[in-house]
């Protein structure tokens, strides 16, 4: 079945602010177990999506299914619960409590006053009212920050942040994790950290849908990409294919 490679379908999603499309008749299929990548210029509507898939912003037009199950009128804590996670655009850690303890508070303890009237299927671990600190330290050794675990979050550097973001994403047990621009301010090294921490993500299974503006980063690890422009969608394919799209070096790839 063709339905079962599509983790999230956005189905002509239209979001207004007062007069202005932040984006119009959008379409989107992110198939499971994916990294696709939102590209664009600034405004072109990408931080919209996430809102929208997250349940931040409800869409005036259009439809989003995740799973098979349209979210709608789903509320943003029981899509989280769904299995879909995210990080911010300005990173959002809780500097003045461990790094660890982060991680442990990302998990499910902040959704735990809401599980009752959860109505989606019950997932695997979704029932503890927080994560072990065996599965807290996991996440931090896969991000690389173990050996920060007992400092407090706003000792780490911007990017070392980001990193606990993610982990702290990651504490939901996700299928679908979504990253705002993951590597907005880190260095050539932390780049090439942070691909092979989405690679050891995606390996696990997670489809991950991604914003970035970093064009190389963004061609080596996607396997797909949607290039946006003025809230509509100008292209999509493979690396290969975008790298090569005229109307995409014009809008956003040229110098
Ligand atoms: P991107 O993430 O691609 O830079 P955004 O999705 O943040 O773009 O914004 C798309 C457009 O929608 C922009 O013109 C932005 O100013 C507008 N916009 C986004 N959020 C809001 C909001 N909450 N209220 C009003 N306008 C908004
Ligand atoms: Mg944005």
């Amino acid at each position: 079945n063709n339905d079962e490679d599509k983790l999230l379908v956005l189905d002509n999603v239209t979001k207004r602010f007062g007069g202005l499309n932040a984006i119009k008749d959008m379409s989107l299929t992110v198939k499971k177990g994916s990294v696709h990548s939102l590209i664009g210029p600034n405004g072109a509507g990408k931080s919209t999506m996430i809102n929208i898939i997250t349940g931040v912003y409800k869409p005036n037009e259009g439809r989003v299914v995740f799973n098979g199950r349209e979210l709608n009128n789903i509320k943003p804590y029981k899509i989280a619960l769904a299995g879909i996670s995210r990080t911010f655009q300005s990173v959002q850690v809780f500097g003045k409590i461990s790094v660890l303890e982060n991680i442990m508070v990302g998990g499910h303890g902040q959704y735990r006053s809401n599980l009752f009237d959860f109505t989606f299927k019950s997932r695997r671990g979704r029932k503890e009212e927080t994560i072990t600190r065996e599965r807290a330290w996991a996440l931090l050794k896969m991000v690389g920050l173990e050996d920060r675990a007992s400092e407090f979050a706003d000792s780490l550097s911007s990017g070392q942040q980001r990193l606990l973001e993610i982990a702290r994403a990651l504490a939901m047990e996700p299928d679908l994790l979504l990253l705002d621009e993951p590597a907005a301010g880190l260095n050539e090294i932390e780049i090439g950290n942070l691909a092979q921490i989405i690679e050891k993500i995606k390996a696990k299974g997670i489809t991950i849908l991604l914003i970035e503006h970093h064009i190389d980063f963004v061609m080596d690890i996607s396997d797909a990409i949607t290039v946006l422009n003025f809230g509509k969608k100008l292209a999509e394919g493979t690396p290969m294919e975008i790298q090569g799209n005229q109307e995409v070096i014009e809008a956003y790839l040229g110098k």
